[in-house]
């Protein structure tokens, strides 16, 4: 048995950036008695898919005073050292070279991992201190390296290179690591140190711009999460931002976040207009840092703790990412980030896109959230024939939800009181000595009931456990905002989403019911010629503006290399185009409205 204060020791070096390798010794002062085992995750929180990092593990061998160990390969990710006495030391490389939030990298550039890619869990000890020694790559070119990572400083001074501790090891693998000659932006919300580092080339960065912006957001939900004592729940908090050519993605953890964008997204000195990019970009820094206390902190009931072996299943990852999503740009609105129009024009998009596939009428948020590991997160060429998104519609979910309380309570309640009463019970004091337990389906269902004094039964089978469209024209009605489908332009259509290979038209999916579903064309097919005339990756739209819709086209295609011809009914273009307008009253409605778009 280990005692409390007996620590796992790591030291890992980026010993050669060019082969993309990381190395990593492991030293276990008192390994089990009847033989050590050692594990990697199969998965990181925050990203439910079974990823297998193991795979990259690269000669692990095991020695202990001076003699080697032997090690016996239990499952894909698991190894039992033999029994052997005093300090056990494991040494291991690991490959790194996946550019993503959720695994590692590292080049001559900079070099990024996550604890779940790099670090073994010592069975037994998971509740020990977990120290790491975390060294640059050698030779000169590397001088001007640093670190950043949230993971508290034990014998390092911030930024650099040294000993870092947790206090145990779902703590280690929460605090992701990024080494590199980056760009630092430093600021501070409601007196706490946030910081953000930027790796990549991104010219004339707007430094400023970005920290004023970002101030906003995490001020704004610092507060929203504790109006009175505007207490964070984090020490410090930081940004890890990689910057490439075309990217997008964030993972949270409990005190930072690994984002990776587009370059182009990051503001540039002199420009000062919101542009789509850069407003994608706060979207997401809002998004990532919203996790701090929903899912880092209030968490499912299954993932306290985290099985990192398998799958954790849970039908409410509708509350932690589509709820996460809905106050993404609520919060970008509410700091006057972005004004209202742009608001609701981001919502039309989100209801017009969750419109569009058929999938929304065969499976709830809930079953999509439960199915999250091998449905929503390995998505094919059918998903929107098949699966709804529990991000997307989440938010709309979270919408309905607040609009309802909003309403049936003359404004007296919001979504915001039941999201504040789910951190005073299960968050606040999640990672306090007596830990959190997260939180069921029956308790978020009876939290939303106490807090509102509504019952809203009814509005979890609708909305969460049904698969009918939400009534949201209506409900947008009673707070003076127009719901309206644009007029249709009888524009024709193949029912198709495409994709450019080459210089060629891939049908990437085919919308159930659709003209092309219809004609028998399936997704994968590449168009050849529509009536005898060439069809390519640029020229499918002005070729079908000849058309009207129930026009009988002759499309041929390649499927699998041989010709196929179809006989094919244009449908008039059936994609939602729902629009979002603000009226001017009634007064109580826009009484309503004004509580919803200013958090009040
Ligand atoms: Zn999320």
């Amino acid at each position: 048995m280990a005692s409390r204060r007996q620590a796992v020791h790591y030291r890992i070096v980026p010993v050669d950036p060019a082969l993309h390798l990381f190395e990593v010794t492991l030293t276990i002062a008192s390994p089990a008695a009847d033989g050590q085992i050692v594990s990697l995750p199969a998965w990181i929180p925050g990203s439910y898919m079974v990823r297998e990092f193991a795979r990259n593990i690269i000669q692990l061998r095991a020695e202990a005073s001076g003699r080697k160990v032997r090690l016996t390969k239990l499952d894909k990710h698991t190894w039992r050292a033999a029994r052997c006495d005093g300090p056990l030391v494991l040494m291991y490389q690991v490959y790194a070279w996946d550019l993503s939030v959720r695994a590692a990298h590292l080049d001559q550039t900079h070099g990024f991992f996550n604890g779940t890619s790099v670090f073994l869990q010592v069975h037994g000890q998971e509740s020990v201190r977990h120290v790491v020694d975390i060294q640059p790559p050698e030779g000169e070119a590397y001088a001007q390296w640093r670190v950043a990572t949230s993971l508290p400083e034990l014998k390092a001074r911030r930024h650099r290179f040294g000993t870092y501790v947790a206090q145990n090891y779902d703590e280690l693998i929460d605090h992701p690591v990024e080494m590199g000659d980056f760009e630092l932006i430093r600021f501070e919300a409601h007196g706490v140190p946030h910081e953000m580092a930027v790796t990549g080339r991104v010219p004339n960065l707007d430094k400023i711009r970005l920290a004023a912006d970002l101030t906003k957001i995490c001020e704004s939900q610092i507060a929203f999460f504790e109006p009175n004592t505007k207490k964070a729940p984090m020490d410090r908090y930081v940004f890890l931002t990689l910057a490439v050519g075309d990217g997008y993605g964030g993972l949270e953890h409990r005190a930072s976040t690994a984002l990776i964008c587009a370059r182009a997204d990051l503001p540039a000195l002199g420009q000062s207009a919101m542009t789509e990019g850069y407003r994608t970009f706060l979207g997401l820094c809002s998004h990532e840092y919203f996790h701090t206390w929903n899912v880092k902190r209030i968490k499912p009931a299954v993932f306290a703790p985290y099985d990192l072996r398998q799958e954790n299943y849970t039908p409410l990852l509708w509350l932690f990412e589509g709820f996460t999503s809905y106050y993404d740009d609520l919060t970008l609105l509410r700091t006057g980030l972005i004004d209202a129009p742009t608001y609701l024009g981001l919502l039309a998009k989100t209801i017009n896109g969750v419109l569009r596939g058929s999938g929304r009428l065969k499976q709830s948020v809930a079953e999509s959230s439960f199915d999250a590991w091998t449905k929503y997160y390995r998505q094919d060429e059918n998903a929107p024939n098949a699966i709804v998104s529990y991000y997307t519609k989440g938010s709309l979910v979270a919408l309905l939800f607040d609009l309802t309380i909003r309403r049936d309570t003359r404004g007296r309640k919001s979504l915001d009181d039941v999201m504040r009463a789910l951190w005073r019970r299960y968050g606040r004091q999640f990672y306090s000595e007596d830990g959190g337990r997260g939180v069921t389906e029956a308790e978020v269902e009876a939290l939303f009931d106490e807090v509102t004094g509504l019952h809203l039964k009814p509005l979890f089978d609708l909305a969460v456990r049904g698969t009918r469209d939400l009534p949201l024209q209506d409900m947008l009605a009673a707070f003076a905002v127009d719901m309206t489908d644009k007029a249709k332009t009888g524009k024709p259509s193949l029912d198709v989403r495409t994709k450019k290979v080459g210089g060629d038209c891939q049908l990437a999916n085919v919308y159930e019911g659709g003209a092309a579903h219809a004609a028998g064309l399936s997704a994968g097919d590449t168009l050849v010629a529509m009536d005898g005339i060439r069809v390519s990756a640029s020229n499918l739209d002005t070729l079908l503006q000849r058309y009207r819709a129930g026009h009988i086209v002759s499309v041929h295609a390649f499927r699998r290399d041989e010709l196929l011809t179809f006989d094919l009914v244009l449908h008039a273009e059936s994609a939602p185009q729902f629009s979002l307008t603000l009226k001017e009253k009634p007064l109580g409605a826009l009484r309503l409205q004004r509580g919803w778009l200013k958090g009040r």
